[in-house]
């Protein structure tokens, strides 16, 4: 959309003005208004304009997305961690110590049902950190021999 200047389109189109951005002498009518004011004309053409705003978009929408799951990283790694701390920081059967392969475990099972009613595992980590009794540390290996060992997953098909 284009707004007049007052002027018939021949004057308009004498009136020319060099793109900040491409260095291009171009008519008038191929710079967007910076604003209402009706005089002024951006410093860049249509199409440099319109280049740039796509390139704000992808560059804001990429900078939005890192910055939330960096935040959603660190909030989560922080629960996690201090869930992990408050239950001792290690194994309870073999001593394993790398926060990486811990797992929050419920005692009695009931792992499933437990995530369903406090949401998501934020829930039970912030259900650790206020020392609500029924949690457990086990690394991976001792929570899955575990699990086997009460069945308290179903069984499935282990390639
Ligand atoms: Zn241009
Ligand atoms: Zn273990």
């Amino acid at each position: 959309m284009d707004i007049s200047l007052g002027l018939s389109q021949e004057q308009n189109a004498l009136l020319m003005k060099i793109c900040y951005n491409c260095r291009t002498e171009k008519p008038m009518n191929e710079f967007y208004f910076q604003d209402a004011t009706r005089s002024k004309r951006r410093r860049i053409c249509k199409s440099c304009y319109l280049v740039s705003q796509r390139a704000n978009v992808r560059t804001y929408g990429q900078r939005h997305r890192e910055f939330r799951s960096r935040a959603g990283r660190t909030y989560y790694q922080c629960t996690r961690d201090k869930a992990v701390e408050t239950l001792g920081g290690k194994c309870i059967r073999c001593g394993f110590a790398d926060v990486r392969a811990l797992q929050v475990d419920h005692v009695n099972g009931g792992g499933l049902q437990d995530l369903r009613d406090r949401g998501n595992r934020h829930g039970i980590y912030r259900a650790v950190i206020a020392n609500e009794p029924g949690y457990q540390l086990l690394c991976a290996n001792c929570n899955w021999i575990k699990k086997a060992e009460n069945n308290e997953q179903p069984r499935r098909k282990y390639v």
